[in-house]
Parts: structure tokens; C-alpha cells; sequence
């Protein structure tokens, strides 16, 4: 069988894939990309609503997370989010930013696919999808990898597979069988930026809501995001959910801030004196729309009679409720839903600098398939440019 000689193949035509190959490519390197699925960067196309949340303005370390939260500041202080936005203003590809940093495209997300394309094409790179990936084993001078396209060899490998999110999309667990082929840990890896299910009870009285969105301040596990949060007929979502998925785990209850900007103590205390003949539905009325006063009561088990009627304590609960309501979710949505996937192959075997397999010369693992996890607002992808860029330079 004749054997394609290539100096690196990408295994994963996704964002960080893509980018790291553009990137060796510009080296000189012959470089090419395989993917099993039809179409390059499916989940670019996808993302922030077909718009791509492509990057974030205040992106910095603090906004992943990992088993080792140092791992990614070399690579996203080497290539930075405004590298990134300096190049999609290179393509002339309009943007705007929606809130708290994120830049998004004004069109959509196919831009920021034809621009890494345009980048391939710029550096010589072949992108090959519709492969299968049958086989890999270290060889001498590098690598053999069988495909269902024929057999490859090359110096450099780079794993850029992704996680366990969308499987519909085509995610599958290759980079971690061919890390532990390789003799590289993973850490456990979970579902992250994932709607929360709800247990019965709950789920039959915030299913009537489904639809409703409130500014809500979410926390757990020490700690919490300001945004909205948003009940569905499942569970809940919404940003400031999505946010606080990454840090819960399962058992865990959440806080939930109902009225962040007010003292819910003081405001009782407020009603005792300004609201005494006011029903509490008409008190809670102020702040959120009728249907979830409602549904808030009928959770809390809170009769609806005049403010005068309550005992302090009572009231007490109520402000508790308010500033502090405690939901235990049922689970996750999963990987079937999840933005993302926690834990990945262990940045302790990895090289921060070039992304390297510390023990194995030419194994590199780029973007989500790597033990770094950015929150919800564009700092996935960033990852996946910024590691992407750490590799494409050395391999
Ligand atoms: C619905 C949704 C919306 C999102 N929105 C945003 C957003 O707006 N902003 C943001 O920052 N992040 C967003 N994300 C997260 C972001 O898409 C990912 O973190 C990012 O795509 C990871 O890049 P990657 O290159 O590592 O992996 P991917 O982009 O997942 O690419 C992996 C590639 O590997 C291929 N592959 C997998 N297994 C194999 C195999 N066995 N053989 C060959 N090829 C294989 C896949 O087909 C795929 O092309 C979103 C995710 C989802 C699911």
C-alpha cells in the first residue's frame, strides 16, 4: 500500500484544528486535516445562535477552568483575543459586541468557517473530511495513521477531535481512546454549559412558566453569575445557568438570587410598615411577571393572604426565598444539549508552551479535547485559536 507522506496531520477539522493547521501550514509545513464528519467546522456553524460567538473582549485565565488553572495562560497571553479580532478585521467580516465582551459576527458564523478555510487554502493546507481514522501507531520517524482513505505518515500528529458535546454533531471520544493509547491520563470528564433538569415536583410547577426569563444572580459551589435565567419545560437554562452547570455537580443545590439588587430582609420589612393590606401576589407583583409570582408561590407552599397576616418569621422565610432560593436540580441535559464538555485529556502531560505530549515526541492535543474549559460567552473558542496557534507554531 503506497503511504502519503505529510510533515502533520490534524485529526479534526474544527475551530482549533483548523487554526493550528493554517498556522503550520504558513511555516512551510505540508500539512493536512482529517475529519469523519461531511462538512468541516460544524459546530462554528452553530454556535451563538449561527452567529458564532467567536472570541471575548476581557477573555483571561480566570475564565476557564481546569485541573490546573495555570496550563492555559501561556498560549492565550501568546495569542490573545485581539490577535484574533485583528485577523477577523483582516477578512473585513462585521462584528459586534452583544454584552459583557462577547463579539459575535453581524452576519454569520459561515464567515468565520470561510476565513479559516481561506487561511488553509493561503498556507497550502489539504482538508480532507468523510475519513475515518482507523489506526494510529508511532512509527520510527513519527506516525502511521490508517484511514479509511488510505494510509498516512507524518512527523507531527495534533489531536484536535474536540469533546463529547453534540454527538448528533459527530463529537466522539477519539482523543481520549488515543491519548490513553499513548499512555496520557484524562480527567473525568463531565457535561458543562448544559440546561438543568428538574425533579417532579419542581419540574410540574416551572414547566407552566416555561418561557418566562428573569435577571437572577446563580450561584454554587462559591461561585455565581448575574444573568438571566430563563425556565424552559424541561428545567432550567439560560446564561446565568448555563454558567453555573460548569461548577455544579451532582447533589448539589443551587442559590438562587430572585431580586439581586435589593435586600429582600429590608424589603419585607418595608411591606410590614408600607404594605400592610397588600396581598403578598400583588408585593411580589413588582418584581416578577405574574405567572412566575405564581408559580413562586404555589413552590414555596406560600399562602396568598395580606402582608398583616404573615409573623415575622414568616416573612423571614420569604425574604430568605427571595435572595437565597434553594434548587436542587434532578441532572443535566448531557451531552446531548451541553455547549461544552469538562475535563479532557490532563494538562499534566502536557506541554503548556506547544501542546506536546511531554512523553511521546509529535503528539499534540489542541482545544476542547484538552483538560481547559472556558465559560459560556466566546472563551471556548478562544481556547481553541489560542492553543491552536500554540501548536501550529512548533509542529
Ligand atoms: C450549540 C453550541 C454552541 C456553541 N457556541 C459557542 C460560542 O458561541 N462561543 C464559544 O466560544 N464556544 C461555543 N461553543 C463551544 C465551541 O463550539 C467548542 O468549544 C469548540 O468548537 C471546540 O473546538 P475544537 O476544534 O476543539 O472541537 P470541535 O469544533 O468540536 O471540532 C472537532 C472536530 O473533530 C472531528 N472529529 C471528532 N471525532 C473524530 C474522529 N473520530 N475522526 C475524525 N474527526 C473527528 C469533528 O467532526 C469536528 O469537526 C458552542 C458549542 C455548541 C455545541
Amino acid at each position: 500500500m503506497s503511504v502519503i507522506e505529510r510533515d502533520v496531520i490534524v485529526i479534526g477539522a474544527g475551530a482549533a484544528g483548523l487554526f493550528c493547521a493554517a498556522e503550520a501550514g504558513k511555516r512551510g509545513r505540508r500539512v493536512e486535516v482529517l475529519d469523519n464528519a461531511k462538512k468541516v467546522g460544524r459546530k462554528i456553524l452553530i454556535s451563538g445562535g449561527g452567529r458564532c460567538n467567536f472570541t471575548n473582549m476581557y477573555a483571561s485565565p480566570a475564565n476557564f477552568l481546569s485541573q490546573n488553572p495555570h496550563f492555559c495562560k501561556s498560549a492565550l497571553s501568546r495569542y490573545t483575543q485581539w490577535d484574533f479580532i485583528a485577523l477577523v478585521e483582516k477578512y473585513g467580516i462585521p462584528y459586534h459586541e452583544k454584552t459583557l465582551g462577547q463579539l459575535f459576527c453581524d452576519n454569520s458564523a459561515k464567515d468565520i468557517v470561510a476565513m479559516l478555510l481561506a487561511e488553509c487554502e493561503q498556507s497550502n493546507v489539504v482538508v480532507t473530511t468523510r475519513t475515518e481514522i482507523l489506526r494510529v501507531e508511532k512509527s520510527g520517524t513519527g506516525y502511521h495513521v490508517e484511514t479509511s482513505k488510505g494510509l498516512y505518515h507524518c512527523e507531527s500528529l495534533v489531536i484536535a477531535s474536540g469533546g463529547l458535546s453534540m454527538p448528533k454533531l459527530g463529537a466522539t471520544p477519539f482523543g481520549y481512546q488515543l491519548a490513553t493509547q499513548f499512555g496520557l491520563s484524562i480527567e473525568p470528564t463531565r457535561a458543562a454549559l448544559v440546561p438543568f433538569t428538574l425533579h417532579d415536583h419542581d419540574k410540574a410547577v416551572l414547566a407552566e412558566i416555561s418561557g418566562v426569563s428573569v435577571d437572577v444572580y446563580a450561584s454554587c459551589n462559591d461561585t455565581g453569575f448575574r444573568e438571566q435565567m430563563l425556565f424552559t419545560h424541561r428545567g432550567l437554562s439560560g446564561p446565568s445557568i448555563l454558567q453555573i452547570s460548569s461548577f455544579w455537580e451532582p447533589g448539589n443545590t443551587l442559590q438562587i438570587n430572585l431580586i439581586p439588587d435589593s435586600d429582600a430582609h429590608s424589603l419585607v420589612a418595608e411591606w410590614r410598615i408600607k404594605n400592610r393590606e397588600s396581598l403578598l401576589s400583588t408585593c411580589l407583583s413588582e418584581f416578577f411577571p405574574k405567572r412566575l409570582t405564581s408559580a413562586l408561590m404555589q413552590i414555596n407552599q406560600w399562602e396568598n393572604k395580606p402582608v398583616k397576616q404573615y409573623t415575622s418569621n414568616e416573612l423571614a422565610c420569604i425574604a430568605d426565598s427571595l435572595n437565597e432560593w434553594q434548587l436542587k436540580p434532578n441532572g443535566t441535559e448531557g451531552y446531548r444539549t451541553a455547549e461544552v464538555t469538562l475535563g479532557g485529556v490532563s494538562t499534566g502531560q502536557l506541554s503548556s508552551k506547544t501542546m506536546m505530549a511531554k512523553d511521546v515526541n509529535g503528539l499534540y492535543f489542541i482545544g476542547e479535547v484538552v483538560d481547559v474549559t472556558g465559560w459560556l460567552g466566546g472563551y471556548n473558542f478562544q481556547w481553541a485559536w489560542s492553543s491552536g496557534w500554540a501548536a501550529g507554531q512548533v509542529v
